[in-house]
């Protein structure tokens, strides 16, 4: 079944992009918790982090690369970078996503 990141990656569904190429898209996340809310997507529907297959583990390093590159552009002190994995960590959207957040100080992990 096709994700909601799926659409917007076919351009099905508008988003604001911050960032695209063949692995990875970094758009705006539509209900930001904070000043600065990007959404790191793989390009490959994979459901979570815990279905990731060793011959996909690069991808890890694409998300980090991306990440990197989003701070440098947009001139970020600081960061918080995490992916939720399951319902009840908070997991919503059923395909692999971390999400950078910044432009606040950040409190302490739930
Ligand atoms: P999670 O709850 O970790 O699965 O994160 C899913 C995130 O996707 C949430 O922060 C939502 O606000 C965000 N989201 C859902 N639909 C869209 C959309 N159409 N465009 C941008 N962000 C979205």
């Amino acid at each position: 079944m096709s994700s909601i990141f799926a659409k917007i990656i076919r351009r099905e569904i508008p988003s604001e992009i911050l960032l695209e190429n063949e692995h990875v898209i970094a758009i705006k996340d539509i209900n930001p918790v904070a000043p600065i809310h990007i959404l790191i997507i793989t390009k490959k529907q994979i459901p979570s982090i815990q279905e990731l297959a060793d011959e996909d583990s690069f991808l890890l390093h694409e998300v980090t690369k991306a990440a990197k590159a989003l701070a440098k552009k947009l001139n970020l002190s600081h960061y918080r970078l995490l992916t939720n994995c399951g319902e009840d960590a908070g997991q919503t959207v059923f395909h692999l996503h971390f999400h950078l957040i910044s432009g606040r100080v950040l409190e302490g992990m739930a």
